[in-house]
């Protein structure tokens, strides 16, 4: 076991940060003592800015993202385009996408995707919220925004199932060569698949 080279109060802080993403046990020491070096300028507005966040933050009812109001600034936007719903496994799929600029529609986030083997089922995820939003009359396109795994392709096949008495367009996202990318250095699934979904030059 590690010898502890600090204070109670300060390990505690260590072994929390250690818990982020991204962050072992080695840079969960250097970002307490960056922390505490930087207590004023730092430490003390994150302080505030995550009780800020504990005592605000709530999902959305309608859509699943996370805000600070309910429903949420995507939701309310009245610049967005009613018509279309993109359908994301998680909150930070729909960050992407808003940071690519890449719909102006509204989102859906089902909170996972179907895991058989995990678990994870329909009931787990907001499945029947979606249907539901599929069937409103403005809506004219589901755009299934999911990753290209074998759970996110199954994920797909299920909620467009589901939607065929919606009355909706489903679409989903292209597979295929990424952008900078280069052919030689791709594998054969994305290969096979950006050549079935070629499209007119
Ligand atoms: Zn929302």
């Amino acid at each position: 076991m590690a010898t502890a080279v600090a204070g109670p109060e300060i390990e505690r802080l260590i072994q929390l940060l250690a818990r982020l993403p991204g962050l072992g046990p080695r840079s969960a020491r250097r970002a307490a003592l960056h922390l505490i070096k930087k207590r004023e300028a730092l430490m003390t507005p994150l302080s505030a800015a995550l009780q800020v966040a504990i005592d605000k933050i709530q999902v959305c009812n309608t859509c699943g993202n996370i805000d600070t109001q309910n429903p949420c600034t995507v939701c309310t936007d009245p610049r967005r385009d009613q018509s279309i719903i993109v359908v994301v496994a998680d909150v930070a799929d729909l960050w992407a996408l808003e940071r690519a600029h890449a719909t102006n529609g509204l989102y859906h986030v089902l909170g996972a995707t179907l895991s058989p083997l995990d678990g994870v089922g329909p009931q787990d995820l907001t499945i029947d919220a979606l249907v539901a939003r599929a069937h409103a009359p403005q809506v004219t396109e589901i755009i299934l925004a999911l990753n290209a795994t074998v759970d996110g392709q199954t994920t797909a096949h299920y909620i467009t199932d589901l939607l065929q008495e919606a009355g909706v367009k489903v679409t989903r996202l292209a597979h295929g060569v990424p952008v900078g990318g280069e052919l030689d250095y791709l594998d054969e699934g994305t290969l096979s698949a950006a050549m079935r979904q070629r499209t007119l030059f």
